[in-house]
């Protein structure tokens, strides 16, 4: 039987909504949680998502704050800016766009954002609370996967579970965040020996590598959940086509734009064997943006102590 969809646009809806009531209370009590996002230089793409991330906080009521900074600048005067916002009394979470252009010192920057305004959870002090178990502010793509599987809900208490990546953004963060819902975890990374079969053992398998469709079913056990963070955009109508056949909607988008985005997983083979997984788009991605917001209501609540 093919897999069921996960719906990670419907789910992050959910969410986006108990922010939305959330925010209304806070705004009754004349707090109005504010969310600063800061843009270094002029790429399209992250300029797309900074925009879209505006847009989501005015729709939840949230004050949104958009710093666009020159490409050429240095991590001082980057660190200078963040450094405002950090003292900004109506600023709760910062988020500095990744990437930043190489003259910057990426970790420099992010170790200098407050760690109670880091919605993004990469500060070394929110990830070591992450690894210790304490309550904090953590990655929202993880933290994303995590409330896609609970609210899917799947076993994950005993459950196998491999983590295929092990970014500091995604792989790492999930393979503690699954340990400490009780999951049996395996990091897989460019290294792992008989990978397909490693994979195999998952009843959860979460892939975070940005290679498209490189998880086949050959990588699946039959009846395991399927994560795809992979987003990959594929700007050839041939690899469309080898990767979705005749999908209309996929197709036709490709005319349109000019590519299409897959994630890391085969979907069509995949389908075949899991019992679950998600979509790319409309699977982690929303889900991204819906836990950055309810971050930033956490760091409202946590820094103005209530
Ligand atoms: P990354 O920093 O490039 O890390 C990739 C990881 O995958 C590394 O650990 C690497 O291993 C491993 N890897 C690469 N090729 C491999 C292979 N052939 N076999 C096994 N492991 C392999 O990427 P990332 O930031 O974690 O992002 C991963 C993907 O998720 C990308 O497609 C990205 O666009 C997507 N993403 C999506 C969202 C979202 O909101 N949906 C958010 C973040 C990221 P080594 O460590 O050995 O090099």
């Amino acid at each position: 039987m093919a897999a069921t969809f996960i719906n990670g646009t419907k789910i992050a809806d959910d969410i986006k909504q108990e922010v939305r009531a959330e925010v209304d209370q806070l705004r009754k009590n004349g707090v109005q949680p504010g969310l600063a996002v800061v843009l270094v230089g002029d790429d399209a793409a992250s300029s797309a998502y900074v925009n879209m991330k505006a847009r989501t906080c005015e729709q939840l009521g949230i004050l949104s704050r958009k710093v666009v900074l020159p490409s050429a600048i240095t991590t001082e005067d980057l660190l200078r800016e963040v450094g405002k916002l950090n003292e900004d009394p109506l600023i709760d979470g910062i988020l500095v766009q990744l990437p930043v252009p190489k003259q910057v010192n990426k970790h420099a920057v992010l170790e200098g954002v407050d760690p109670q305004k880091d919605v993004d959870g990469f500060h070394s002090g929110n990830l070591g609370s992450l690894l210790l178990g304490h309550e904090t502010l953590v990655a929202c793509t993880p933290l994303g996967v995590m409330e896609l599987l609970r609210r899917s809900n799947v076993q994950m208490e005993g459950a196998n579970a491999v983590v295929l990546g092990r970014s500091d953004d995604v792989g790492k963060p999930q393979a503690i965040l699954l340990m400490h819902a009780n999951a049996t975890v395996t990091i897989c990374h460019s290294k792992t020996r008989n990978l397909a079969e490693v994979c195999r053992q998952a009843d959860i398998l979460v892939a975070a590598i940005g290679r498209t469709a490189l998880v086949t079913k050959d990588f699946v056990k039959p009846g395991a959940v399927v994560i795809d963070v992979g987003t990959n955009k594929v700007s050839s109508r041939a690899e469309v086509e080898r990767l979705f056949g005749g999908d209309e909607a996929r197709l036709s988008d490709f005319a349109k734009r000019g590519y299409v985005w897959a994630g890391d997983v085969d979907e069509r083979s995949v389908r075949e064997v899991a019992s679950m997984m998600t979509p790319v788009p409309g699977g982690v991605g929303p889900m991204t943006i819906a836990v950055l917001m309810k971050n930033t209501i956490k760091a409202a609540r946590r820094r103005r102590g209530i």
